[in-house]
């Protein structure tokens, strides 16, 4: 490297990092199993990210890090360049205080295969609980933006429904009304529609699609379903044994992947 271009390079490192989401070097095991392996991605703002992969392969260890449900051994976790689990301190890195771990977590909402509705409660107030509760939105204001919500994900008339007298597939969709109430930068989708049948889970889709397009919303997924990769998102990474292998538009990856890993991994899903 020539001086100029190593003083260049080194210029560039110095830039704050613009992802919204970044993975360095992260490394998690459970027991003597290592599920993260080194791990680093990032993933700009308004992207919508489809992780993809082999079972155990680390994706939902992913999601659950990013909602602070499991934490690294290993590496940083940033969430707009703020690292997640650590403080800044002088030019040191210190275990994070609870109420900045709470200050970026609120940032971020994730829907689970198991929509998690809170059964006891209408669907306007599963979608106005967390807003009102934990955001301290005014309850007339958290309702009308849970209106429009319900609207989005075509369920305006079913307000006063409990979630036991919904479909499934009615029951996914509020729960991503439900996640989008508090107005989250980014939104994890946990295997959202391999609990339901193929028709309804088509339904969901075309309610994230339509999320997609009328929300910027930074979207990491989960999923088993290619459609839904190929549909909503607009990069996929495909993971075995806690490591990206490949990368790439869903055009690149599922038309021509690149690894060998990832042909087998198609061939068995498609
Ligand atoms: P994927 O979402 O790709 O199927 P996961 O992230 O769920 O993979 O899991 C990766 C590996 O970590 C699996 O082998 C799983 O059994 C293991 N694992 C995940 N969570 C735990 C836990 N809390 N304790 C022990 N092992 C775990």
């Amino acid at each position: 490297m020539t001086e100029t271009a190593a003083a260049e390079a080194a210029d560039e490192s110095k830039q704050p990092s613009t992802a919204i989401v970044a993975f360095e070097n992260v490394e998690k095991r459970f027991g003597d199993q290592t599920v993260l392996d080194n791990l680093c991605f990032d993933v700009a703002p308004g992207e919508r990210v489809t992780l993809i992969g082999p079972s155990g392969s680390g994706k939902t260890t992913i999601l659950r890090m990013l909602m602070t449900l499991t934490r690294p051994d290993n590496g940083i976790v940033r969430i707009d360049g703020e690292p997640l689990f650590h403080e800044q301190r002088g030019d040191r890195l210190v275990p994070a205080s609870d109420k900045h771990v709470r200050a970026l977590r609120s940032r971020i909402t994730m829907v689970f295969q198991q929509f998690n509705l809170f059964p006891n409660m209408k669907v306007l107030r599963n979608v106005t609980e967390a807003p009102v509760r934990a955001h301290g939105v005014p309850k007339a204001e958290a309702e009308e933006r849970a209106a429009s919500l319900l609207e989005l994900v075509g369920l305006r008339d079913k307000l006063d429904a409990y979630p036991a007298q919904l479909s499934g597939g009615q029951q996914q969709r509020v729960a991503i009304a439900r996640a989008l109430a508090v107005q989250p930068d980014i939104l994890l989708l946990d295997e959202v529609t391999s609990a339901l049948d193929p028709e309804i889970a088509a339904e969901v889709l075309d309610v994230l699609r339509e999320v997609a397009r009328t929300t910027d919303v930074t979207m990491l997924c989960v999923t088993h379903a290619m459609r839904f990769a190929r549909d909503v998102s607009n990069r996929v990474l495909m993971f075995c044994d806690g490591k990206i292998v490949e990368s790439g538009s869903p055009e690149q990856l599922f038309g021509d992947p690149r690894h060998e890993r990832t042909r087998r991994f198609l061939k068995s899903v498609l």
